[in-house]
């Protein structure tokens, strides 16, 4: 299930709800089952919601992926974004934090501690520690950040087609005021 909430509508949480299904369709075989909350905010504080859950990709500008390990039952996942960034930027950290839960969600990205009390971060079954990788070289981000470019081609031709009352959103440009997570 992919609800959305926001505590100020600027964007319409449905059409939200809309375009993040069509995004995880692209980045998942199937969605059966699973189970993504999309929280828009104004101000995303990247430390209030993420003290009970293990795993999670912070950036306080724009937003956070966190994925909660649910027993027997794989992961539930929030989304934050700031609801303030103009439309591309909020496309552009959509597509990036969808990235990351598709990423989860296919199990191609997992968190392990070791027995050393190390936290190793596994991609696509190799190992790596991010304290040793820098965050522009981890290749899960590298592929978070090929989406946002490539996706968001694909969904403003989908916005147009489908959507033509929504294509005024998309004449705001992404200026330098975004950063990644
Ligand atoms: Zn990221």
């Amino acid at each position: 299930m992919i609800e959305c909430v926001s505590d100020e509508v600027r964007y319409e949480n449905d059409f939200i709800i809309e375009i993040s299904t069509l995004l995880l369709e692209q980045l998942l075989d199937s969605l059966d089952g699973i189970e993504l909350k999309i929280v828009l905010q104004e101000k995303v504080d990247s430390q209030a919601s993420i003290t009970d859950s293990k795993y999670s990709y912070a950036s306080p500008e724009c937003g956070i992926t966190i994925a909660k390990v649910v027993k027997n039952k794989g992961y539930k996942f929030e989304v934050v974004i700031n609801q303030g960034l103009e439309w591309q930027c909020f496309l552009r950290t959509l597509i990036h934090e969808l990235t990351h839960v598709a990423q989860y969600q296919r199990k191609d990205l997992a968190h392990v501690d070791t027995s050393l009390g190390e936290s190793l971060t596994y991609f696509k079954n190799i190992a790596y520690d991010c304290d040793e990788v820098k965050y522009q070289d981890q290749p899960w981000e590298i592929e978070a950040v090929n989406n946002e470019i490539k996706m968001l081609k694909f969904l403003a031709g989908w916005i147009e087609s489908n959507n033509s009352n929504k294509s005024n959103y998309e004449r705001t440009n992404c200026d330098g005021k975004y950063g990644q997570a």
